[in-house]
């Protein structure tokens, strides 16, 4: 099992360094600025965003928990219905807070602060990282 979550897991990577790639080649408007402090706050809780279809349908909703939980090692802390999202936490966290797992972190963990092309990214209260504007524009 953990070959097989390893292999999904490579597949992922891959998907996730060509895109990374394209965002070097075509960059958004933001640039990540600072330095993690090692808090392990991103990692004490992990929101993952549902449209209302989708968080509201029972089959989708449960078949995502148990895929995030089998193949990330997540495990659930709540479903918020309100502001549509997942909150995860993971068994990968150490004590102080630090990845376990470092080397085969999803792209999940790898994109945080999560760069998009529409949206300004997202911080934890505390989190070392913030974004600038650029000058470029799409
Ligand atoms: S919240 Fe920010 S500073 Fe803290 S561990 Fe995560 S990335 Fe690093
Ligand atoms: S795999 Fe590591 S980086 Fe990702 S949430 Fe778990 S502890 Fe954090």
């Amino acid at each position: 099992m953990r070959c097989l979550k390893r292999l999904i897991i490579f597949f992922m990577l891959i998907d996730n360094w060509v895109m990374q790639a394209l965002k070097k080649i075509f960059p958004t408007k933001f640039k990540i600025k600072g330095q993690c402090k090692k808090c392990g706050q991103c990692c004490a809780e992990i929101l993952l965003k549902m449209s209302p279809t989708q968080i509201n349908n029972n089959f989708f909703r449960n078949l995502c928990i148990r895929w995030l939980s089998w193949l990330y090692d997540f495990y659930l802390l709540r479903v918020d219905f309100d502001k549509g999202y997942l909150a995860f936490s993971c068994k990968h966290r150490g004590g102080d807070g630090c990845c376990q797992n470092y080397a085969w972190r999803p792209p999940i963990c790898r994109n945080y602060p999560l760069l998009d092309y529409f949206d300004e990214p997202g911080f934890i209260p505390g989190c070392g990282f913030w974004a600038d504007k650029t000058l470029k524009t799409l």
